[in-house]
């Protein structure tokens, strides 16, 4: 097993001195140098055929048991030191000072074909920011990050990604609902990948401890790696980072929204600098469309990173960070400018991505409005978002009184169906055929173009508990089923229709399927 080893992030910038690996405040320091714990029976359940290759690595290299021992964490690559990175963050819009990686060590960063990745491993024992908790991942939560990250990757969001995914053979203590029923659940490390797995929260700690010499050191580092194309460090520059990373993660909550996707925990320590997803917790997919809905229980009451507010909350993040980078910049106004910005950029390509999703190719300021009355009309009865607009683009403008017909098995529901509903939906169906008519596009042109953004297959909620229940008996072929159905999520894969279905009825209030807690 051959990798190049290129580090970067512990050879230039600031570590901890300290080596004792207890829970403590780090001060002065990006980092603390941390030796994953060893497991007692470590073995491989899965690995991405795409990240090896991304990596230089074979499928030959991921069957030996170098790589199993290496990416559990239970040997070290040559000529590394791993590490935890030190970050602090707003969790659910309170400040909660120092977090950083308790969980996640990373191994050492790598290059191959020009590429540079950061290998990660979450779950490999505790590090001095593991707090009270014991830096360990179960089965379920880890499975739940291996095969999204890899299905979003193919969905066309920005993300982080997934190497491998292997049990430990050590028990972890959980209570899955925080109710005093704690149990063994099996223990696993999945080894996640990304250029970097820098956080907003890395800019903030040292803002927080008024540490401007390392805040610059940090942001120089970023530019310097990650956004060299803007040039050398400067107050200028710092502004036009900061409005690179706005636009990027105003594209990634876009495509949250075109797929249906929501995060569950989007606290400033789970922002990517690169505006990657990162940190697949309580995540869920919509099933029923619903602008209220989130998967978190812990976030139940206030849903405050329910799916209608997701945009809103990558602003309050990115206000943080503004915050964070003011001691570099030293003026409000540039700062402000780009945060102005965000809202009608947002507008602005939201109505786009839309419009891509109904298959239209030119803008009419009536867009707007099809757009609005069309979330109006999809929050009107439990209608299955993937299922709806799959089948939209079978639909025929010539025969808009048919539309209704052509999304009907969308409907979890259609007892609710009431004329009054169907009454809006024709109208919408007419408006929507009149906007079609206007294109002149044909329809299969029409068809192929929107089968591009709406997927058929995504990793429904309950889909995953099933892979995860099999999974907790020793069996993960559902697991590979799944990783070779998700990286084509966009394919007919008549042999696969079956997941092409509304959640069950059994997975409606079932804990791990719309219910899931920050537990994992
Ligand atoms: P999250 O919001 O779930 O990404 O995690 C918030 C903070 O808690 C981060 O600093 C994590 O590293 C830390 N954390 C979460 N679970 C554990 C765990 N089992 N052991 C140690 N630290 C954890
Ligand atoms: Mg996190």
């Amino acid at each position: 097993m051959k990798l190049t080893i290129k580090d970067t992030y512990n050879k230039e910038l600031p570590e901890d001195p300290i080596l004792e690996n207890t829970p403590r405040q780090v001060s002065g320091a990006c980092y603390s140098y941390v030796t994953p714990k060893k497991t007692t029976n470590p073995e491989l359940i899965h690995v991405s055929p795409d990240m090896l290759a991304e990596i230089g690595l074979t499928l030959e290299d991921s069957k030996t048991a170098i790589f199993t021992e290496t990416f559990t964490g239970n040997s070290l690559l040559p000529n590394t030191k791993p590490y935890a990175m030190c970050y602090g963050g707003h969790q659910f819009g309170n400040w909660a000072g120092q977090l950083g990686d308790g969980r996640a060590i990373n191994l050492a960063e790598v290059e191959y074909q020009s590429k540079h990745w950061t290998l990660q491993l979450k779950g490999a024992g505790p590090t001095p920011y593991s707090r009270t908790a014991d830096g360990l991942a179960v089965l379920r939560s880890s499975i739940r990050e291996y095969l999204c990250s890899e299905a979003m990757h193919h969905l066309g969001v920005p993300t982080t990604r997934a190497l491998s995914l292997s049990l430990t053979g050590d028990n972890v203590l959980r209570d899955i609902l925080y109710n005093g029923n704690p149990a063994y659940e099996k223990g696993a490390v999945v080894c996640r990948v990304a250029p970097c797995f820098i956080r907003f929260g890395n800019f903030q700690i040292f803002a927080a401890r008024q540490d401007i010499k390392n805040l610059k050191k940090l942001t120089d580092y970023t530019i310097r790696h990650f956004f060299s194309h803007l040039g050398a460090p400067s107050k200028a520059v710092y502004l036009q980072f900061f409005k690179e990373v706005m636009l990027r993660n105003l594209d990634m909550v876009i495509h949250w929204q075109r797929v249906g996707f929501v995060h569950g925990v989007m606290n400033t320590d789970n922002m990517s600098i690169l505006g990657l997803t990162i940190d697949y917790g309580p995540y869920g997919w919509l099933e029923g469309y619903d602008a209220g809905w989130t998967p978190n229980t812990t976030d139940r009451q206030y849903k405050r990173y329910r799916f209608g507010n997701q945009a809103d909350i990558v602003l309050w993040n990115l206000y943080q960070l503004a915050n964070a980078l003011y001691p570099l910049i030293e003026e409000t106004q540039g700062l402000e400018a780009i945060l102005e910005e965000y809202t009608d950029v947002y507008a602005q390509k939201y109505a786009a991505m839309m419009r891509s999703k109904l298959g239209l190719q030119t803008s009419n300021e009536k867009d707007i409005v099809l757009i609005h009355n069309l979330e109006e009309n999809l929050q009107e009865s439990e209608t299955d978002m993937t299922i709806f607009f799959r089948n939209l683009s079978n639909f025929n403008s010539d025969k808009y009184n048919e539309g209704l017909q052509i999304v009907w098995d969308a409907f979890y529901n259609t007892d609710e169906i009431t004329e009054t509903i169907k009454q809006k939906w024709n109208s919408w169906f007419k408006n929507y055929a009149e906007r079609v008519k206007q294109e002149k596009v044909a329809p299969k042109e029409r068809k192929e173009k929107m089968n591009l953004v709406n997927p058929k297959y995504v990793l429904r909620n309950y889909i995953a508990q099933l892979a995860i229940e099999a999974a907790e008996k020793g069996d993960y072929l559902l697991i590979d089923a799944l990783f070779k159905l998700l990286k084509n999520p966009y394919k007919e894969q008549i042999e696969n229709k079956k997941w092409f279905a509304k959640r069950p009825d059994w997975a409606r209030d079932k804990v791990g399927c719309s219910m899931l807690s920050c537990s994992s």
